[in-house]
């Protein structure tokens, strides 16, 4: 099941092995341990931060590996590979840092992405809203100035990892003095800050990261808690979505990995007639199946990211929908197929694997679902008209 990263550097290959080492240190079973505890898995966190893979996208001045995407990309990959993925890497270096180094000011920059580099700060993001899932067009959280501050009011839903970040990035809406209408802005909420708040909501995940529901009540941030301009709006966002979307592809690929890993060593052992059962076609063809799912959903992860990384965009748009589309898609089958393929022990709790059902669903519906980007794909790509 080992990779063929053909697209690949001697650099990103190196990098691989080393991740995959670390990931092999730790492992499922520790990380089955940290979610039974309900706690974090802080001491991968921290020696993947000494380490330098935490901050393998940021740029080497602020403490990072000076990477892009295609590297952060590559630790999250091998440690959910490893069956220890870390989500946190998804939002605190991947869009917070991201949308910080493109568009924070040198304050900014100075302030937060040493610590996110090292891992010694978290931030998460939120954007999702009760009444604004899939369209983010409809967000309320509305930003208004007063005299120097801004006061922010809102509400946000399934935020992942609010209850360890030391700030959210949130996305809220300030308004255009001259026409009136509502832009999207982001903005660094400090987690003690008055009147924001969170409660837990519960997730039938076996994973260590939470997700909260957050309310901001006459919350009062200085000037420079705004991140970028002011009127650049959707522009600046996508900055840090396209990011979260090639993460989540490669989220999902570690996980179609993990689960097809066990599969196949299951199904080479399992004996219940003459040969073991990964002998019969049923169960060896799908197995196939998903390798080549997962190895073609790879091939445009590495497309989006290198995209990404040049600068274009408008190209990595594209492609990091379709990555999180194939790879999500591919994750889903896999994990199926691998669950069923260890029969009746594919929901028992010694083989773990019954878990993952729900986590390879995450990817399907967060960070943009399936539909959305079926909906992406067919009034950006082939052109055809809207029903919405
Ligand atoms: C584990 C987890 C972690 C998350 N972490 C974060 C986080 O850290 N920060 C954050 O901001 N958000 C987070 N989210 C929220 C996530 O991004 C949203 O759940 C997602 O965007 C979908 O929104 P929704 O749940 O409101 O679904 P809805 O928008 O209500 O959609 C429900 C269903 O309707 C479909 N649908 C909606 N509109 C259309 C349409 N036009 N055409 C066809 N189908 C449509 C959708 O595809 C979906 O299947 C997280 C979610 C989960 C499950």
């Amino acid at each position: 099941m080992a990779s063929a990263p053909v697209l690949e550097t001697r650099e990103h290959r190196a990098l691989r092995a080393a991740v995959a080492a670390l990931g092999k240190r730790y492992g499922r079973p520790y990380l089955t341990e940290v979610v039974r505890r309900g706690e974090h898995p802080e001491e991968l966190w921290a020696e993947a931060g000494r380490l330098g893979y935490l901050g393998a996208n940021i740029p080497e001045e602020y403490g990072g590996g000076g990477g892009g995407i295609a590297e952060l990309s590559i630790v999250l990959e091998e440690l959910g590979a490893a069956g220890s993925p870390l989500l946190m890497l998804v939002v605190s270096p991947a869009i917070c840092a991201t949308v910080i180094t493109r568009f924070g000011t040198d304050a900014q920059r100075r302030h937060w992405l040493p610590g996110l580099a090292s891992g010694r700060l978290r931030m998460a993001f939120a954007i999702t809203e009760p009444d604004a899932g899939s369209n983010a067009h409809r967000i309320t959280t509305t930003a208004r100035r007063d005299g120097g501050d801004w006061i922010l009011n809102g509400r946000k839903v399934f935020i992942s990892g609010a209850d360890i970040a030391d700030a959210v990035l949130v996305v809220g809406r300030t308004e255009d003095a001259r026409t009136g209408r509502l832009k999207p802005c982001l903005f660094i909420v400090e987690r003690d800050t008055p009147g924001f708040t969170r409660q837990h909501i519960p997730m039938e995940l076996a994973a260590p990261e939470k997700q909260f529901e957050l309310l901001l009540e006459d919350v009062r941030l200085p000037a420079d808690a705004l991140v970028g301009d002011e009127d650049a709006g959707l522009l600046q966002l996508f900055a840090g979505l396209n990011p979260e979307r090639i993460m989540t592809a490669a989220f999902a690929i570690g996980l179609a990995r993990y689960a097809l890993r066990r599969a196949v060593d299951y199904a080479r052992t399992r004996q219940v007639w003459r040969e073991p059962i990964g002998a019969h076609q049923a169960i060896a063809h799908p197995l196939a199946a998903s390798h080549i799912e997962v190895e073609l959903a790879r091939l445009m992860t590495q497309k989006a990211a290198a995209l990404y990384d040049a600068g274009d965009d408008t190209a990595a748009g594209e492609a990091a929908n379709m990555a999180k589309y194939a790879a999500a898609e591919a994750a889903v089958r896999a994990v199926d197929r691998s669950v069923h393929t260890l029969g009746g022990n594919g929901l028992a709790s010694e083989y773990g694997l019954a878990p993952l059902i729900a986590a390879a669903r995450v990817a399907r519906i967060a960070p943009v679902s399936r539909e959305m980007i079926l909906n992406y794909v067919s009034h950006q790509s082939l052109g055809l008209p809207k029903s919405y």
